[in-house]
């Protein structure tokens, strides 16, 4: 049994597509080390449902816009799929199905009952005004319609979208049903259900992560974050609140330097204001790619995917790198950091904190009550850190890199569920 992908030539390779080939990549290597079979290692890497869809938006100037979404649920035999939706020019089909894939197995290796999944549309939020953005999430929503519900697939905001994305289609499905559905969504406004914590809780795993993996005090340890948006801003706040001394940070707009640590509250109140971080007037600007080539003890990535590659892995000085965004680091930059000795916090786990909030506020939604934040707070660092133990323990004893060992024992549980359920008809 062979994987059925679109055959691509080098020329149309595109960063969304290098993403899957890193996801299938270390599937791979997880199934070799797990001996699964050739047949069930072939049903895990190819997705469960694949819906593409055309999105007609009407402009302010009255004219037409058509622009592609995606939704994919890569698997569900461990519960429903869940997984955010990214609103960004470059998403394709093969990004959201690497995302989808990613999903799944974070959900398996933190123990909470979901399937993967990731959804997309490619635009440009910057280029839409707000009632745009409305109408082309509702029509968006419309398409994906018959695949979501809180039974089914649970989305949640991701890179370009936020809790006001999740507010409009929580109320359009809930339109569509007759009756309000706050479980369909997760990462809500609170007075539509959402959760105490929600809003920062994938930035406070990638803190707790960053903590247990220093196995020391953070007091004065340097760190380095890329992407000032919903996770980095905060994890760089939460860090720098713990007493990591932030030196640089980065988003779209352009790169900040102060080797004494940045004022990251600051620094949030002027991205806030002016759009990104560019123009902080209490540091010094820098060029982006420098960022990574720091001396700092910590490097954070929490954009994109693929930015730390077989061309700037050589350089990288920090001992410790904390996946904040999903698929930064590719295959080849893997091998270079694991032969240098630096140690890669790897995305299933170190942002695995959204998702852990995000399902405690399905379960609230589902239960009609709402948890205190402490409670929250506790949930998230019971299952952040045992999920971390057990990553470690799994590492040492089979001489396998954190990545590795996350992705053996996400994969084998999925693969596991599989087995006990047995294959229909
Ligand atoms: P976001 O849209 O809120 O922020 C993205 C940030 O990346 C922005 O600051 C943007 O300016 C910056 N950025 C984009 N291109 C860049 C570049 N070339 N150089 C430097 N910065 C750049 O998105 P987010 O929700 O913070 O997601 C960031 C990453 O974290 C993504 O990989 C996402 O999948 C992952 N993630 C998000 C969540 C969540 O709860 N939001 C959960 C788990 C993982």
């Amino acid at each position: 049994m062979s994987i059925m992908v679109p055959s691509t030539t080098p020329a149309l390779i595109t960063p969304g597509r290098q993403a899957l080939d890193s996801a299938l990549h270390q599937l791979d290597r997880a199934a070799a080390h797990l001996g699964l079979d050739d047949g069930l290692r072939t049903m895990l890497a190819t997705p469960r449902r694949s819906l593409t869809v055309s999105v007609p938006v009407r402009r302010e100037d009255g004219s037409l816009d058509v622009v592609q979404g995606f939704r994919v649920q890569h698997n569900i035999s461990r519960g429903p799929a869940k997984g955010g939706i990214r609103f960004h020019p470059a998403t394709d089909i093969h990004e959201v199905t690497a995302l989808a894939m990613w999903m799944t197995w974070k959900c398996a290796l933190v123990g909470i009952p979901y399937g993967g999944a990731k959804g997309g549309v490619a635009v440009d939020p910057s280029q839409f005004t707000t009632r745009e953005l409305e109408r082309l999430t509702r029509r968006y929503v419309n398409e994906i319609l018959p695949l979501i519900g809180p039974e089914k697939d649970i989305p949640a905001p991701d890179v370009g979208t936020d809790e006001q994305t999740m507010a409009w289609i929580m109320d359009t499905y809930s339109v569509n049903a007759g009756y309000s559905v706050p479980g369909v969504v997760t990462g809500k406004p609170m007075t539509l259900g959402g959760s105490l914590g929600r809003g920062g809780a994938t930035s406070r795993g990638v803190q707790i992560a960053t903590l247990a993996a220093l196995g020391r005090s953070p007091e004065g340890v340097t760190v380095a974050v890329q992407g000032f948006g919903k996770v980095g801003a905060l994890a760089a706040q939460y860090l720098s609140d713990a007493g990591c001394k932030v030196v640089a940070v980065s988003d779209i707009t352009g790169a900040v330097h102060d080797a004494r640590g940045l004022d990251i509250a600051a620094l949030r109140a002027h991205a806030a204001e002016s759009g990104g971080v560019h123009g902080f007037a209490q540091a010094d600007a820098m060029a982006h790619e420098d960022l990574f080539e720091l001396d700092v003890d910590v490097l954070v990535p929490a954009a994109l995917e693929g930015v730390i590659t077989e061309a700037n892995a050589p350089r990288i000085r920090a001992r410790l790198i904390v996946e904040g965004a999903n698929g930064p680091t590719t295959p080849e930059a893997d091998e270079i950091l694991a032969a240098n000795g630096t140690t890669v916090v790897p995305d299933i786990l170190a942002n695995a904190g959204g998702v852990i909030v995000s399902y405690l506020e399905w379960v609230q939604n589902l239960q009609a009550c709402s948890w205190s934040s402490g409670d929250i707070e506790l949930k998230l660092r019971e299952l952040m850190l045992s999920a971390f133990d057990e990553v470690k323990a799994l590492a040492a004893a089979r001489g396998l890199t954190l990545r590795q060992a996350a992705h053996v024992i996400g994969v084998g549980r999925v693969a596991e569920a599989h087995r006990m359920r047995g294959l229909y008809p």
